[in-house]
Formats: structure tokens, sequence, C-alpha cells
């Protein structure tokens, strides 16, 4: 195999809701084979560079370790970045999402499809201060610092969650659906944690119950429908009084799931559809990530 080695990306957005292009593209790159996310900087939101007329950036700095090859990996980020609908219309423009390698190991490569050490890094504040908060030798980059002057703030983003991702042990069992990616998310982020199960009124651990004809049903056949709505209100509710624009959602359940939920018959088939709190959050503007 391949030895892992440590990679440092840079993200940036500044079209539509910047915080799900970001941290889905996040999600994305620790999914892809072969790349597992080490290290997440704060957010920043930051002045647009190069083409000044557009709306602000929000900016990340991720370490990464990697068995791909820098080719490999880069070919990775672009599916990335095309599956998050990046357009190019012209150089340094508005992106939903733009992944730059920013280091690979202590290669150095200087060709144009792929220049690395990044060629612009050093005259950007956007990557040099998120970088400097995860890089081991950072001296290297306190020696660029401020060149750019342009505006660069942190920000700490809200963001409703699935208790049960947090390791909160609400879930039908009695435990949890930890995300150690979530975990790893918690020091750049605020969450809002929400059960709408429990919130609806539910107790833990419960019966498991599944969509079926717009009703949710216990696998003992009593109609929980109530519960859920309650819940899903109340998770609504949690996510307008913190301004949150984003949730990051247990997939598959009857309440958080978005795009796929159980059939309704208790055999473990997934069907197209989405749960009660996710259709809800879904209606009033909030974008899902299932996790
Ligand atoms: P900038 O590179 O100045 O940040 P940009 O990120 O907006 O600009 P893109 O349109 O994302 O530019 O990429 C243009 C080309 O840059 C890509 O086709 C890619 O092959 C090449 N490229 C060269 N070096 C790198 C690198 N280190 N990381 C990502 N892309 C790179
Ligand atoms: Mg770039
Ligand atoms: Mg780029």
């Amino acid at each position: 195999m391949t030895r892992e080695r440590l990679a440092y990306l840079s993200l940036g957005s500044n079209m539509g809701n910047k915080l799900y292009y970001i941290v889905s593209a996040i999600q994305r790159i620790n999914i892809t084979n072969g790349v597992r996310v080490s290290k997440i900087s704060s957010f920043y939101e930051t002045d647009p560079w190069g083409v000044r007329d557009q709306d602000s950036f929000y900016n990340i700095a991720l370490e990464i370790k990697t068995t791909l090859l820098p080719f490999e990996l880069l070919r990775n980020l672009q599916k990335i970045e095309t599956e998050l609908s990046r357009k190019r219309e012209f150089r340094w423009g508005p992106r939903t999402i733009d992944i730059d390698i920013i280091f690979y190991d202590d290669l150095k490569i200087g060709i144009e499809e792929l220049t690395v050490p990044h060629p612009r890094y050093r005259d950007r504040n956007f990557v040099l201060k998120p970088m400097y908060e995860i890089y081991p030798h950072n001296e290297l980059l306190l020696k660029h610092m401020n060149r750019d002057s342009s505006k660069i703030k942190k920000i700490i983003p809200k963001i409703l969650v699935s208790s049960c991702l947090l390791g909160e042990n609400c879930n039908y069992k009695g435990g949890n659906n930890k995300n150690n990616l979530l975990i790893k998310l918690e020091n750049s982020v605020s969450y809002i944690p929400v059960c709408p199960e429990v919130m609806g009124g539910l107790e833990t651990p419960r019966i498991p119950a599944e969509i079926k004809n717009n009703k949710v049903i216990t696998k003992k056949n009593s109609d929980v429908t109530v519960e859920f709505n309650r819940g899903a209100t109340l998770a609504l509710e949690n996510a307008l009084e913190n301004n949150c624009t984003l949730a990051l959602m247990k997939g598959k359940s009857p309440s958080c799931g978005l795009g796929e939920i159980y059939s309704g018959d208790f055999t473990g088939k997934l069907v197209e559809g989405d749960g009660i709190t996710a259709k809800l959050l879904l209606k009033n503007k909030i974008d899902i990530i299932p996790v």
C-alpha cells in the first residue's frame, strides 16, 4: 500500500448557502477513498480577492491524510467541485466551492495543471490565517502573513444537528450514531443539537417507527405521527431562533432522513422520501446534509 502523506487544502465559497457548500465539501473529501480529514480550521469570512466586485467568501483550511498521489487527489477534489455545482465563467469569479491544494507533503510540482505549493498562497491571508491554526511549521506562514490587507474575520457558524450524531444516547435503541467528522468539526462551529423524537415526547429506548402512507407507525402498529410532528416543529423553532441555515441530520431516519428513508415495512428496505423534520426544515429554506 502507498504510504499515507499529509496535505493541506484551502476551501472557499461565495455563492448560495456558503456554509452548506463548505461543510458538504468537507464531508465528501472525508469519504473519498484514500483520504481522511485530520484537522479542520475555524471558519473565516473574507473580502473577495483578485476580482473585488463580488460577495464575501467563507474560507477554511483542512489537513488531510491521503494515500492518493497528487494528481489523483486533484482529480477527486475537482469531481467534488463539479458535484457541488462549481462553474468557471471567468478567473477568480464567484463560486459555490473552490478546493485548492496548498501543500502536498513537501513535494514541489510546477506544472499548469498542478502547482504545489500553491503559487499564490503567500499573497492570501484567507489561506494563511486558517492554515496557521492547523499547520505545524507555522513560522513559514507567519513570514508571509498580512502582505494582503483585505478584511478577514473569524466566524462561528451555528448548525442544527441530530443529537445522536454527537454521541448522545437518544436513538431508538438507546444508543447513538456518533460521527467522528462531526466531532472534529465541533471546535469550528456552534452546534444546536436536537432530537425530534425525544422533543416530541417519545421515550428512549422506544419501539422503532417508519413512515407509511404519510403517517409514522411503530413496529407495534401505534400511530406516533403527532409526536413526530411536534418534534419537527420544535426542531424548526430551534433552528429559526438561532438563525441556522444548515442542518446535519441522521440519514434514513423517519424524522431526520433526507432523500431516502425506510419503506414502512420494517424490512430494512429504503425508498425515496424525507423524514418529517427534514421535510419541514427544507420547506423553511434550511439546507440539510444527511450524515
Ligand atoms: P487560484 O488557483 O488562483 O486560487 P482558482 O482556484 O479560482 O484560482 P480554479 O478555476 O479552481 O482556479 O483552477 C484552475 C486550474 O488550476 C485547475 O484546472 C487546476 O488544474 C489548476 N491548479 C494548479 N495548481 C493547483 C492547486 N495547487 N490546487 C488546485 N488546482 C490547481
Ligand atoms: Mg483558488
Ligand atoms: Mg481552485
